[in-house]
């Protein structure tokens, strides 16, 4: 099974914006054990701004882009060096790839992506993926990892693409708000209804919400790519993913081979 996995900031990062030591450990130790059991795995990481701010001691994220490329540019090297050590610990290569909305749709860097991206599996390497943050301006941004990691999952012909995140899935209320919100275990369509059920906000590092999710998941079901939203503080719900099992929200239908 090809299978992406985003992790968002509030998956990686402690509120502060520092790493969070011990999830980020059984993170790659779970998909280390995925890929040894003869899965492919794509990450796509956030928490490049978030960890630069948090290295840089700031409270929260820069509001003006040449600060969040600054930080981009320092948490990103934390990104690639804690993956490569942890990573590295169970044998494992890691591989970087930043990318814009300029390589997604300029034909050329597209396919020079696809082929890299297949280049790497084939070597057995883990692909990590973020967004080009130091030179994505407005016009070329993709703007957040929700909508990126749906890119990559079409671009990878994935079988499955995974949003670890700080929620269980969708629930049909607002689970911050209302006590009694039930999780919804299966959406077989991402319906104008549906949409409706996504609140807005994010956390202080983190950039997407329900509603980025949601637009992901319409693009890779639209190419018959299921999508998970799961809770990014239990790694091990990986194991279930790869098996089959139901976890979080699933969105679409698992593909066969699965
Ligand atoms: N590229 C951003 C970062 O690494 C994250 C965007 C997102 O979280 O959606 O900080």
């Amino acid at each position: 099974m090809r299978i992406v996995v985003k992790l968002g900031t509030s998956t990686i990062a402690h509120p502060t914006g520092r790493l969070n030591v011990r999830r980020m450990e059984l993170l790659c130790k779970v998909l280390s054990d995925i890929k040894n059991a003869g899965h492919q795995v794509i990450l796509v990481s956030s928490g490049a701004i978030g960890m630069g701010a948090g290295k840089l001691g700031l409270t929260e994220k820069p509001s003006d882009i040449p600060g969040k490329q600054a930080a981009a540019a320092i948490g990103q090297c934390e990104l690639m060096y804690v993956y490569d050590e942890l990573f590295g610990h169970y044998h494992h290569t890691v591989a970087q790839l930043l990318i814009t909305g300029y390589d997604i749709e300029n034909q050329h860097h597209r396919t020079n992506i696809e082929n890299t991206l297949q280049r790497l599996l084939d070597f057995g390497a883990l692909p990590v993926i973020n967004e080009n943050d130091t030179v994505a301006t407005e016009e070329i941004q993709i703007g957040d990892n929700d909508t990126l990691s749906a890119v990559v999952a079409t671009l990878a012909k994935a079988d499955m693409l995974v949003l670890m995140s700080d929620i269980e899935g969708l629930y049909d209320k607002n689970p911050k708000t209302h006590p009694d919100a039930k999780l919804i275990s299966h959406v077989p369509a991402i319906t104008d209804e549906v949409m409706a059920l996504a609140g807005g906000a994010g956390s202080a590092f983190g950039t997407g919400g329900m509603e980025t999710k949601l637009r992901a998941g319409r693009m890779v079901n639209q190419v018959g790519i299921p999508m998970i939203i799961t809770n990014g503080d239990r790694p091990e719900l990986l194991y279930d993913v790869v098996a089959g099992r139901p976890v979080g929200t699933l969105f679409g239908e698992r593909k066969e081979t699965v």
